[in-house]
C-alpha cells in the first residue's frame, strides 16, 4: 500500500497525467503548524505548468471519452475512490493534521465526510439527465434538454479543510463528466496530491484530475486560462472578488465559497445545554478557522447569565495541544502570522470595551516547538460596532452579545456584508421558522450548528459567495444545459 507519509520532505507535488512532478516556478516551503518546522518543499506552478495541466486534462477527456462515459461507469470509479479513502482514513488524517494543524480526531472526521461526499455524487451520477418537453404544436414537434459537462473545470482551495474542499469540488465535477485541475493552498498542499493518486488507483483515467501547486499567481493563471471552462473557488472575500474579475475575462462561470461572520441566536426558551454545545460547535472546530462559524453569539438578556455560567467552564477546560496527541481537542493555528492576527483582534476587542471570560492567550503546549496555539476565548461586553465583531477573525474566539427581542436580533444578525450561515436555538417551532425565514444566510441551522452532510446545498448570501456546493444543485454548477427543438412537420417560414 502507498504510504502518504512519503510525501513528507518530497518535492514533486504536482500531479499531471497520473505522474507526480515538480513545478517550474520558484520554490516554497510548507510548514507543519504543530511545531512550525518544515514539512515539505514544492515549487510554484508557472504558466507552462498550468498550460500543461490544462492540456493534459483536456486531452485525457478526448482520448478516454470521459465526458461520454456512462453515469454508471463514472459512479463505479467514484465509489471505488470513496472505498479506498475509507481504507486509508488513518493515513490521510495523519497527513492532513500534519499539514494543517487540526486535531487528529477532527481530520479523521473530515476524511470520512469526504468519502461520504464522493459516495453521494457517485449515487447521483447515473441520474444526471435532461428533460423532455412535448407537444409544442399541433404537429407533434417537441424538445428535449441535455445536461452536458462543461469540459475542464478548475478548483482553488483554502488551507482549513484541504482534503474535504478538494472532494467537495472534484466529486460533483467528475460525476458530471468534467475533467479537473485543482490548486490547493500553499499552506496545506499535500492531501490533494494523495486524493488525485487515489482517484487513479480507483480507475479514473490519468489526466482527468490534475493537481498544480502554487500561490495566488498560479491561481490567477488557472482563473484566466482560456481552456478552463469554470472556476470553483473557496477562500476569503477579497481573493474571491479578484478571482471573479479574472474569470470574467473569458466569461467563465464561478462558484465562490467565501468568508463569513455568522450569527448564532439563543432565545430565552432554548435548551441551554444544547445551546452551549451548539455555541462550541459554532466556534472551536479547527481552532475556530471555519468559514461558517457562528462567532457572533446573541443570547437573550434573560438567560445570558445562566448561559455564560454553563459555557465558560466548558470552553476553559478544552485541551489545547499538539494535534497528533489523542487527547487534544484544539490544535495549532495554521501559522504564527495568522495567530498574531487573531491575537490582535482580541486586543482590539479589549480596547473597544470587551473583556475576556476565558482564554485568548498564546500558549506553548509540550513538544510544540514554534507552533502557534491560542487558548479558546470568550469575549463578553461586545457591541455590534467593534472591529472584531464586524470582521472575520478566523480563530478560536467567541463574541458574546445580548438582545431584548426578536425583531431587534434579526436586524442585528443581518447587519453585515456577509451571509454564509446562521443558527438559532429555541423550543418554539413557530418562532424558529419565522426567524430563519428572515435571516440573510445561505446555510441555517435550528437547534444545532456546523452540521454539514453532503446532501445539503452549502453556500452564502451577499458577499459570502456565489453558487452552492453539495446537494443535487451542485450538479447544475458543473454542467450546462443544451436545448434541442425537434421539428416534426414542415418549416413554416415567413420568407
Ligand atoms: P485566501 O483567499 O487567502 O486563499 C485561498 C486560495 O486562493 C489559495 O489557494 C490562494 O493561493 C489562492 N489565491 C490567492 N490569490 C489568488 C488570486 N489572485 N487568484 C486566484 N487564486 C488566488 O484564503 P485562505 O486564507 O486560504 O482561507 C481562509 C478563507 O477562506 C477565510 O476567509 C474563510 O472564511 C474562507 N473559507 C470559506 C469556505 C466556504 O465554504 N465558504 C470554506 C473554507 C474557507
Amino acid at each position: 500500500m502507498r504510504r502518504a507519509i512519503r510525501f513528507l520532505g518530497t518535492k514533486e507535488l504536482n500531479f499531471v497525467s497520473g505522474i507526480r512532478q515538480d513545478g517550474r516556478g520558484s520554490p516554497f516551503d510548507n510548514f507543519e503548524p504543530a511545531t512550525w518546522t518544515r514539512l515539505s518543499q514544492a515549487r510554484n506552478s508557472n504558466a507552462s505548468d498550468v498550460a500543461q495541466a490544462v492540456e493534459s486534462a483536456s486531452g485525457a477527456c478526448t482520448t478516454t471519452s470521459w465526458s461520454t462515459t456512462s453515469g454508471r461507469e463514472r459512479a463505479k470509479i467514484l465509489r471505488n475512490a470513496a472505498q479506498l479513502i475509507r481504507r486509508r482514513v488513518e493515513e490521510i488524517a495523519e497527513l492532513e493534521t500534519r499539514d494543517c494543524g487540526k486535531p487528529l480526531w477532527e481530520s479523521k472526521g473530515d476524511v470520512e465526510a469526504s468519502a461520504d461526499c464522493i459516495e453521494y455524487f457517485a449515487g447521483l451520477a447515473p441520474s444526471i439527465h435532461g428533460e423532455h418537453i412535448h407537444q409544442l404544436d399541433g404537429g407533434g414537434s417537441f424538445a428535449y434538454t441535455r445536461r452536458e459537462p462543461l469540459g475542464l473545470c478548475a478548483g482553488i482551495g483554502p488551507w482549513n479543510y484541504p482534503f474535504q474542499t478538494a472532494c467537495w469540488k472534484v466529486a460533483p465535477a467528475l460525476a458530471c463528466g468534467n475533467a479537473f485541475v485543482y490548486k490547493p493552498s500553499p499552506l496545506a498542499p499535500l492531501s490533494a496530491v494523495l486524493l488525485a493518486e487515489i482517484f487513479v488507483d480507483a480507475g479514473l483515467p490519468p489526466g482527468i484530475f490534475n493537481v498544480v501547486q502554487g500561490d495566488g499567481e498560479t491561481g490567477r493563471l488557472l482563473a484566466s486560462h482560456e481552456g478552463v471552462a469554470k472556476i470553483s473557488f473557496t477562500g476569503s472575500v477579497p481573493t474571491g472578488k479578484t478571482v471573479m474579475a479574472t474569470a470574467s475575462g473569458s466569461v467563465k462561470p464561478v462558484t465562490l465559497e467565501l468568508g463569513g461572520k455568522s450569527p448564532m441566536i439563543v432565545f430565552e426558551d432554548a435548551d441551554l445545554d444544547n445551546a452551549v454545545s451548539g455555541a462550541m460547535m459554532a466556534n472551536f472546530l479547527s481552532q475556530g478557522q471555519v468559514c461558517s462559524n457562528g462567532t457572533r453569539v446573541f443570547v437573550h438578556r434573560k438567560i445570558k447569565d445562566a448561559f455564560v455560567s454553563k459555557l465558560v467552564p466548558r470552553v476553559a477546560s478544552l485541551r489545547v495541544g499538539h494535534p497528533m496527541k489523542e487527547d487534544t481537542q484544539v490544535g495549532a493555528l495554521i501559522s504564527p502570522d495568522h495567530a498574531a492576527k487573531v491575537l490582535k483582534y482580541i486586543e482590539s476587542a479589549k480596547d473597544e470595551g470587551g473583556h475576556l471570560l476565558c482564554g485568548g492567550e498564546a500558549l506553548r503546549p509540550p513538544d510544540t516547538a514554534n507552533g502557534a496555539y491560542i487558548s479558546p476565548a470568550i469575549v463578553d461586553g461586545c457591541n455590534d460596532s467593534m472591529q472584531a465583531v464586524k470582521e472575520e477573525v478566523f480563530g478560536p474566539v467567541l463574541f458574546l452579545l445580548d438582545f431584548e427581542n426578536e425583531e431587534e436580533v434579526i436586524h442585528r444578525a443581518n447587519d453585515t456584508v456577509y451571509g454564509l450561515a446562521a443558527g438559532i436555538f429555541t423550543r418554539d417551532v413557530t418562532r424558529a421558522h419565522r426567524v430563519i425565514a428572515s435571516l440573510q444566510a445561505g446555510m441555517c441551522w435550528i437547534n444545532n450548528f456546523n452540521v454539514q452532510p453532503p446532501e445539503l446545498p452549502f453556500g452564502g448570501y451577499k458577499q459570502s459567495g456565489v453558487g452552492r456546493e453539495n446537494g443535487t444543485v451542485a450538479l447544475d454548477h458543473y454542467s450546462q444545459l443544451k436545448t434541442v427543438y425537434v421539428e416534426m412537420g414542415d418549416v413554416k417560414s415567413p420568407f
